[in-house]
């Protein structure tokens, strides 16, 4: 019998929940990620000096500001009354699926409400934001898509203007570095000239090999620093020699799925949170997804990082 490859240290559900048995080893690895060493830092004055708070677990009280805190404070955690191990189990579930999972089915697993479960997900989505990326470099390929439903399903009040092409979806711009396969992806207001100009200095070193269709958005990257080439999607050219964009449509093709499969409709407000959670699965994960390491990189992402309910909720 062939022997079955060794998957690194991927977790198993089973083996999740032997890793974690309860609340106290979900913090304690919560808190060994989120503090250097495990030791607790006061998230107000960032001292050491603590004590033990013994009326909650988990909690400690700074020496030099006497204030009480937790893990939880100062992380998109802060006042979740989810429990942390919950909060670990969701992480690993998000990120378990290449496509991701509808909060119908984490608030089963878990036991909550839905409307908790999808406050829940889009905290673990902002989490995977990361606002310090290093700018891509060597070869990258570049494209648009456009997400959102048809047009024709859609209420009359909310339907766009008529016509062809991608009226009332949200067009997304999207880079991926051949080399590293790292990818970014945000929303944008079109496919335009504009916009190229400004998001590609933005994400992609000057010098770089830059390869697109040859939609007119395209058309002023030569002039900006950069080399740039052109399949013609226009009259069917899709991959001339090595100047093709099938590693970035590859992405696009992940993202409808989970789009159609798993999220049915998101709506443009919080696109880019649904950017953030694949572009993460994709960067940080690859062979990495569900293993220790990646929760690990997940919780770090925690840190700093804050979305209110009404601040989800509003306008
Ligand atoms: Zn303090």
């Amino acid at each position: 019998m062939k022997e079955k490859k060794p998957r690194g240290a991927t977790l198993s559900a089973m083996g999740f929940f032997e890793r974690f048995p309860d609340e106290d080893a979900a913090r304690i690895f919560i808190e060994q990620c989120v503090w250097e060493g495990g030791e607790p830092t006061c998230p107000n004055c960032e001292s050491k000096r603590h004590g033990l708070w013994k009326t909650r677990k988990g909690h400690y009280r700074c020496k030099d500001c006497r204030k009480i805190y937790s893990v939880k404070n100062g992380a998109v955690f802060e006042n979740s009354h989810i429990p942390l191990r919950s909060w670990l189990y969701a992480f690993y579930r998000l990120h378990g699926s290449r496509k991701g999972i509808p909060s119908t089915q984490l608030a089963d697993e878990l036991g909550i409400t839905q409307k908790s479960a999808w406050y829940l997900l889009h905290r673990i989505r902002t989490s995977c934001m990361d606002d310090r990326l290093a700018k891509l470099s060597g070869e990258v390929e570049m494209d648009a898509t456009y997400i959102g439903g048809k047009e024709r399903n859609k209420h009359a009040d909310k339907k766009g203007r008529r016509g062809r092409g991608p009226v009332g979806k949200q067009p997304v711009l999207g880079i991926r570095d051949r080399r590293t396969g790292e990818v970014r992806a945000v929303p944008v207001d079109s496919e335009s000239a504009l916009t190229v100009c400004a998001e590609l200095p933005a994400r992609v070193e000057p010098g770089t090999e830059v390869i697109t269709d040859d939609h007119p958005a395209y058309r002023h990257i030569k002039e900006m620093q950069y080399s740039h080439s052109s399949v013609k999607h226009s009259v069917k050219e899709f991959v001339r020699n090595l100047v093709h964009t099938n590693g970035i449509e590859s992405v696009w093709a992940l993202l409808k799925r989970a789009f159609k499969g798993v999220y049915h409709h998101w709506s443009t407000k919080h696109c880019h949170r649904y950017l953030d959670e694949l572009t993460f699965r994709l960067n940080k994960g690859g062979r990495h997804v569900g293993t220790l390491d990646f929760l690990r990189a997940l919780c770090k992402g925690a840190i700093g990082k804050r979305l209110t309910y009404a601040s989800l909720t509003k306008g």
